[in-house]
C-alpha cells in the first residue's frame, strides 16, 4: 500500500509540538469517548464530524475537524486521510461519510483499501467506498497542488496542463 508523506506547508508540520488531542479507534466505545472528551460544543448531537488520518501500522486515528492531517499524524507518514462523518443507527455508532480531502497529503481515492481494514477491524460499519472521492495533481509550472473537479487537469493559478497521473511526490521539477 502507497504511504503518503505529508507536502503541506512547512509550518503546519512545525505546530505538532501543540498538536491537539488526537484518539485512536479501535472499538465503536472510542468513538463515543472521543465526542465525551472533546467537549466542542460545536458537535452536532446527532453527527460527529473528525480529521482522521490511518498511520503506517493501518490505525485510524481521529481530531477535532479544525485540526490540521499532518498534527494527527504527528508529522508522519499516512496510508490515508480525510474527513470522516460518525452517527448513529440504531443505538450503534456508524461511519456515515468518508473523503480523502487532505491537501496536506493528497491520498488517492485507492487508499480507501486502508481505512476499510481499519474500520472492519474496529466492528464499525461504513460506506463501501469514499462518500466523496478528490484527485490531487502537483502543478508542473508552478508547483501548486490543485484539487481536480469535474475532470478538469488544469492548474487554477496558472493554467497550465495537469498531468493525468498522481504526481504529488515526485521531486519538485
Ligand atoms: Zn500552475
Amino acid at each position: 500500500m502507497r504511504r503518503y508523506r505529508y507536502v503541506g506547508p512547512p509550518e503546519l508540520a512545525r505546530s505538532i509540538a501543540s498538536s491537539p488531542y488526537r484518539h485512536r479507534i479501535q472499538k465503536p466505545e472510542d468513538v463515543e469517548q472521543w465526542v465525551r472528551q472533546s467537549q466542542s460544543s460545536r458537535f452536532d448531537p446527532e453527527e460527529w464530524i473528525a480529521t482522521f488520518i490511518i498511520d503506517t501500522e493501518g490505525q485510524l486515528w481521529i481530531a477535532d475537524r479544525n485540526s490540521e492531517h499532518v498534527q494527527c499524524a504527528l508529522g508522519q507518514d499516512v496510508l490515508s486521510a480525510g474527513e470522516m462523518t460518525f452517527g448513529r443507527e440504531r443505538q450503534k455508532i456508524t461511519v456515515i461519510e468518508v473523503t480523502n480531502q487532505s491537501t496536506g497529503y493528497c491520498p488517492e481515492p485507492d487508499s480507501w483499501e486502508s481505512i476499510q481494514a481499519a474500520l472492519d477491524r474496529a466492528g464499525i460499519d461504513h460506506p463501501s467506498e469514499f462518500t466523496t472521492a478528490y484527485s490531487f495533481r502537483r502543478c508542473e509550472s508552478c508547483q501548486t497542488i490543485n484539487l481536480i473537479k469535474d475532470d478538469v487537469y488544469e492548474c487554477a493559478v496558472c493554467q497550465s496542463a495537469l498531468p493525468l497521473a498522481w504526481n504529488i511526490d515526485d521531486p519538485l521539477l
